[in-house]
């Protein structure tokens, strides 16, 4: 065995190489992490965390109207303070920052606090010029947003920047209709904004049900928010004033005080030095692994968003620790990408797991669906005339429960629960001897018809 300076090196402390370092470290080995920004990676830092209390923060613009319905003396004016909230959120992604970074260093996982490449199939060089060998390598880089190449992009932010704005703007467009886009649309909304949804197609949400992301379409329009579709982007001028002139193929031109790109994630592979070691990348320049994570190169390994299978924080965790258990810990095991839920923090959230109505329908022979479409209870003293949508599809012969997807309150907290019994493979006249919990939303699921 030659003698490495570790038994694992890891590049990105984000979800998946955090995790990846812990546990492999925990199974003995000597680890070692180079992050070239901040312990935590995109999830912790500026994606999931500040993102969803950025959503608890603007759902009080809602509640707060609702709560007169209830009783409560509120002024008709209620003030937001942007920059309360925006510092508050970016002392709690410090906190964790530094939790992370406890927990790694509690594990006798060496923190290095620089940018790492790789430089052959067991070394590594750091910023610093600096040489490191090591038995295995996990590339855990992660991905960064994509932003179009159009005349006057760079007047443009993305998700980065979102968490550290100087103040809410009163006119935003946002380009792309994905989880970002719907997410952003609803927290700059609620804010006070208003907001210009622009897409290239004319679909929201692409992979999700149907009439789930029509409804929260119906929802948002309604809301007032807008949207443009079939709207390619072709450039942003920007005036002495500050105002951004976006023009748009086949639609006017419209001027905002911000545009903000969720065009999609790019897996981080530029400049690694991954040629170096025999790194295959695909045509979107993601690591090629196959189903135990191994690259082309047999001692580099790679997880999380940089693989670009399924961008979301819980499978790149479960990717790191089936890598650290089955490396260094003799026990081999692989991930199961099968049922794995999702949900879109909109306004309102959406959630959903397994097939949608129209893949069952490709995909099996005969299909059932049962949906609820109801005024949840709060939002009807509320007057708030908003309606969630459940839907459950089943496979036909068997009453097996292929797929549910959920637009409400609190869609994703209901969800996770139900996503157990999807995986589980319960049929619909299981979740019917279900006895409902009564008064709930979530009664919903074993009370369709
Ligand atoms: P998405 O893939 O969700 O959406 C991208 C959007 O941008 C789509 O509307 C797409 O249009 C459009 N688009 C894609 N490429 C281009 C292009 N070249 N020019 C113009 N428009 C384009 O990406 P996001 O950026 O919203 O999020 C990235 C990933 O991060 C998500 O896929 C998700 O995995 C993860 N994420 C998860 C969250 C969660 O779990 N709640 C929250 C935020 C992010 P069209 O579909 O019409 O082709």
């Amino acid at each position: 065995m030659p003698d490495y300076d570790y038994d694992l090196f890891v590049i990105g402390a984000g979800s998946g190489g955090t995790r990846a370092s812990r546990v492999a470290a925990a199974h003995g080995a000597r680890v070692a992490v180079a992050e070239e920004y901040r312990v935590g990676g995109t999830c912790v830092i500026r994606g999931c965390v500040p993102k969803k209390l950025l959503v608890y923060g603007a759902h009080f613009a809602e509640d707060l109207k609702d709560a007169r319905r209830f009783g409560w003396q509120v002024p008709d004016e209620c003030e937001f303070s942007w920059t309360t909230l925006r510092d508050n959120v970016l002392s709690e992604v410090d906190r964790l920052n530094t939790a992370y970074t406890n927990t790694l260093e509690s594990h006798h996982v060496e923190i290095i606090p620089q940018r790492a490449t790789v430089s052959g199939p067991n070394e590594v060089t750091l910023a610093d010029g600096t040489r490191k060998t090591a038995g295995k390598i996990l590339i855990a880089v992660g991905a960064h947003p994509a932003v179009p190449t159009c005349p006057g992009h760079e007047h443009g932010i993305t998700s980065n920047e979102a968490f550290h704005l100087d103040a809410i703007p009163k006119r935003v467009l946002i380009a792309g209709a994905g989880y970002i886009a719907n997410e952003f649309a609803g927290i700059f909304h609620q804010f006070g904004a208003h907001v210009i949804l622009i897409n290239r197609t004319d679909v929201i949400l692409r992979g999700y049900d149907e009439s789930i992301r029509d409804r929260l379409l119906q929802v948002s329009l309604a809301k007032g928010i807008e949207f443009k579709f079939n709207a390619a982007f072709q450039g942003i001028d920007k005036s002495d004033d500050g105002c951004l002139t976006v023009k748009l193929k086949g639609h006017e031109p419209v001027t905002v005080d911000l545009v903000m790109f969720a065009t999609g994630r790019l897996p981080n592979t530029r400049g690694l030095g991954l040629e170096s070691a025999g790194v295959e990348l695909d045509e979107a320049g993601a690591i090629k692994v196959d189903d135990d994570n191994q690259s082309t190169c047999p001692s580099i390994y790679a997880v999380g968003d940089v693989t670009n299978r399924v961008q979301l924080t819980p499978v790149a965790i479960r990717e790191g620790q089936a890598f650290a258990d089955s490396v260094f810990g003799g026990k081999p095991t692989r991930v199961d990408y099968g049922c794995i839920p999702s949900a879109v923090f909109s306004h309102p959230p959406m959630a959903g797991v397994g097939m949608t109505e129209s893949q069952a329908k490709q995909t099996l022979g005969s299909v059932r669906v049962y949906t609820s479409d109801f005024r949840p209870m709060k939002n009807v003293l509320a007057n708030r005339n908003e309606r969630a949508l459940y839907k459950m599809v089943c496979d036909g012969d068997s009453g097996r429960v292929v797929g549910l997807h959920m637009i409400g309150p609190d869609a994703p907290e209901i969800l996770q629960a139900a996503a157990i019994a999807v995986k589980a493979g319960l049929t619909k006249d299981q979740f019917d001897q279900t006895v409902a919990l009564h008064p709930s939303m979530a009664e919903e699921l074993v009370l369709l018809r």
